[in-house]
């Protein structure tokens, strides 16, 4: 076993406090990585909150890691001591059924392991996150890392980066689309940095006019402040895709009849409650709502090789540890720009 120390939830209305625990040691095809930064996603808050009723306690959030390794199980190839390495949301799944054999290993049909807060597969222990001093892992469940990125700036793209990646893909976002995001929040200004590296028109939503200077800088051709209804009107039947990374509830049927014909609105948010959709903006169109998770293994690598190549990361701001719960306060008065990383050597 080695010692590890992280901040923890120990209930849902507790403000997260240091906490001491043990981590494996690494078996012949795990990694220890000592982690330099974590970032800090709505999920974790969720979470801490147990705003999705299926916390548990003490809880260790935190799956946007970046660090070096330290040590490498004797059947590692991918990574040796010294290296840089990433983990995201998942951590495990079964590793035999027909998802995890095409790579899609968060859609595993035992079910995925989470990087906190769950079951893990090899000890049975609860997974502790990333904020923490270390991370045990398998080689297959981590990343390698381009060199030439910002490592604070890498974080979020393990799970902010890859939820919006993966979508936009699937969806066929790219040159002649126009796309719309929905909120500016971490996971939406991934979003817009992706959906313009792809060559669409991109309209960003946000509820906050002061926003609209950094969405343009990020790369949106136009903003649309959501609460003006003369401005949304303006768009009626003209989007070929609307990406929502709403974290909490909201009316999507302000944004469906935006839709043109068998478009799709695409929810990657998670508030704690169910939305309500008039079928008449579905039937009207035949408009679809979707839903997307973050991204499998070879994905989530392929996301990150992209973002070395056109020098795409996070915009962040990096805090001590000890400002956690702080922070925390800010993202639920929408006060991010646009994500919230902590850097480990604090702890
Ligand atoms: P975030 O940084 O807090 O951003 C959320 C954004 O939503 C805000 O910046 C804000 O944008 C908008 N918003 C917040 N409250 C709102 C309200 N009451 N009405 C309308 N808009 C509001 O959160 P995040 O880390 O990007 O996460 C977003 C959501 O995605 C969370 O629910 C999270 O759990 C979920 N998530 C899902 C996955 C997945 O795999 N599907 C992965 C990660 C996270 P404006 O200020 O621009 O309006
Ligand atoms: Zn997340
Ligand atoms: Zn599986």
């Amino acid at each position: 076993m080695q010692s590890s120390k992280g901040y923890a939830a120990l209930a849902a209305e507790s403000p997260l406090a240091p906490h001491a625990f043990s981590r494996r040691d690494p078996g012949p095809t795990e990694v220890t990585i000592d982690i330099l930064y974590c970032g800090v996603c709505h999920s974790d808050l969720h979470m801490a909150r147990n705003e999705w009723g299926n916390s548990v306690y003490p809880m260790v959030p935190g799956h946007e890691i970046v660090g070096r390794v330290s040590a490498a199980g004797s059947a590692v190839t991918k990574f040796k001591a010294g290296d840089l390495a990433a983990v995201g949301v998942i951590v495990d799944s079964c590793r035999h059924c027909a998802p995890c054999h095409r790579g899609e290993e968060h859609f595993c049909t035992e079910g995925a392991t989470l990087t906190y807060a769950a079951k893990d597969r090899v000890d049975g222990s609860t997974t502790m996150g990333g904020y923490a001093s270390n991370y045990v892992v398998d080689e297959r469940f981590a990343h390698t890392v381009p060199e030439n990125l910002d490592l604070a700036a890498v974080a979020p793209l393990l799970c902010a980066g890859i939820t919006t990646f993966s979508p936009l893909l699937h969806w066929n976002v790219g040159p002649g689309k126009k796309v719309g995001i929905v909120g500016l929040g971490g996971l939406g200004h991934m979003a817009l940095k992706f959906a313009h590296s792809f060559g669409a028109h991109v309209v960003q939503f946000t509820t906050n006019p002061r926003k609209r200077d950094d969405a343009t800088r990020l790369g949106a051709n136009e903003v649309i402040v959501s609460t003006d209804a003369s401005q949304m009107k303006a768009h009626d039947r003209s989007f070929d895709f609307i990406l929502d990374a709403v974290s909490a509830p909201h009316n999507l049927n302000d944004y469906l009849p935006l839709l043109k014909q068998d478009a799709t609105l695409t929810l990657v948010g998670l508030p704690p409650e169910p939305p309500t959709i008039s079928p008449f903006n579905l039937i009207r169109g035949r408009i679809s709502v979707a839903g997307s998770m973050i991204g499998g293994m070879p994905e989530t690598q392929s996301m990150l090789d992209y973002c070395g190549e056109h020098n795409i990361v996070s915009e962040v701001e990096v805090i001590p540890i000890q400002k956690i719960n702080e922070a925390y306060a800010r993202m639920l008065k929408q006060d991010v720009k646009y994500r919230f990383v902590i850097d480990m050597s604090t702890l």
